[in-house]
């Protein structure tokens, strides 16, 4: 894992609309950190400069110790999580799984073995062969999760990756992240608007508005303050 460091980031769109407006956090290495506001204020856009879905139009961004604002998202070593789950519905789990490992040159043994363990730590062992339309929405939701832990990857950008769930499987999916999180200790970027994912799983939060960072703290920090 590593750390994500962002200096005076910034983002205009159309050089007009300042959707991010000078943005300076250091993610830890190992921390969750959950970024929190109103819709519009920003967080969609934070997240994919950071994984360079989106051009950054002004300020720095780190991986660990390197400048990484030009390059490609695969380049990045960085996984992202969507709400939609981002499974290849024609493919089985195991392919869904060795898919990015596959595109990368990763050797067969290697690929099965990653697969493996991943498969074990999520508990969908038994869906590998299955494919993604056989399988309920969580364990969608796992293989999705999956995809993002299979590579290994220095740190995990997730974009309200439970929203399209029903209640009692967010809860689950939130305890689960959380588990995760004790384990892995991964370094992670996670937008969400529901308060109790963030106070949950955030070591930190972030509050934006407007583009700007409002408030920095724990979750305690963040809801008991005035
Ligand atoms: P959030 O994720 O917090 O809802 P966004 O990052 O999606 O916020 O949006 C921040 C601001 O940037 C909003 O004013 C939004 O309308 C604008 N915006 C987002 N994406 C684009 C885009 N592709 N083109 C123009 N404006 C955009
Ligand atoms: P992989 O090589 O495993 O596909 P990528 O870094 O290309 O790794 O993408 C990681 C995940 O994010 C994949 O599930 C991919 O389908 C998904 N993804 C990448 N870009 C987008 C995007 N713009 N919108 C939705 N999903 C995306």
């Amino acid at each position: 894992m590593a750390s994500i460091t962002l200096e005076g980031l910034k983002k205009s769109y159309d050089g007009k609309i300042q959707a991010v407006k000078g943005i300076d956090l250091e993610v830890a290495d190992g921390e969750f950190i959950v970024l929190v506001g109103p819709s519009g204020c920003g967080k969609s856009t934070l997240l994919r400069m950071v994984a360079g879905l989106e051009t950054i139009s002004q300020g720095e961004l780190r991986i660990g110790e390197r400048r990484v604002n030009d390059l490609e998202p695969a380049e990045r070593d960085i996984a992202m999580v969507f709400q939609n789950y981002a499974l290849y519905p024609h493919m089985t789990v195991f392919d869904n799984l060795a898919y990015g490992l596959k595109n990368r040159g990763f050797k067969r043994h290697d690929i099965e073995r990653r697969v493996a363990d991943t498969a074990r730590m999520l508990e969908i062992e038994t869906f590998l062969t299955r494919k993604p339309r056989q399988l309920s929405g969580g364990q969608r939701q796992r293989v999705a999760m999956g995809r993002a832990l299979v590579r290994e990857p220095a740190a995990f950008l997730l974009d309200e990756p439970l929203s399209n769930l029903d209640a009692k499987l967010r809860v689950q999916m939130r305890v689960e992240i959380k588990q995760l999180q004790r384990r892995l200790k991964t370094t992670s970027l996670y937008v969400t608007h529901d308060q109790l994912e963030a106070m949950t799983l955030g070591d930190r939060l972030v509050v934006l508005n407007q583009g700007q960072i409002e408030q920095v703290g724990t979750p305690m920090e963040i809801y008991t303050r005035p």
